[in-house]
């Protein structure tokens, strides 16, 4: 029992790639994302938005920016806040 556990924390180190199996870490939140070309909206995990924030490479004036599913046109939060409390709305840029 123990064994399997200790594998299982050396996967978990720090990898910021998509965490598949981690959903029940976090409560379930989404960040509604709106397609500026076509008005699409998509519900994406937080943790995924947080990971793409990470790998961002830190620049605070972008939120994590997602590509539309249907158009392939750029994505913006309708609300998210950032790693380090920066806020980005969507009512910001229109
Ligand atoms: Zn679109």
């Amino acid at each position: 029992m123990s064994i399997s556990k200790k594998l299982r924390n050396q996967n978990k180190r720090k990898k910021y790639k998509k965490k598949k199996g981690a959903d029940h870490l976090q409560p379930k939140k989404t960040s509604i994302n709106h397609c500026l070309m076509c008005h699409e909206e998509e519900e994406i995990p937080y943790d995924v938005v947080r990971d793409f924030d990470l790998m961002d490479g830190g620049d605070p004036t972008t939120p994590p920016r997602f590509n539309c599913e249907q158009c392939g046109g750029e994505m913006y939060p309708e609300y998210y806040k950032g790693m380090h409390g920066q806020e980005y709305k969507l009512s910001d840029i229109l």
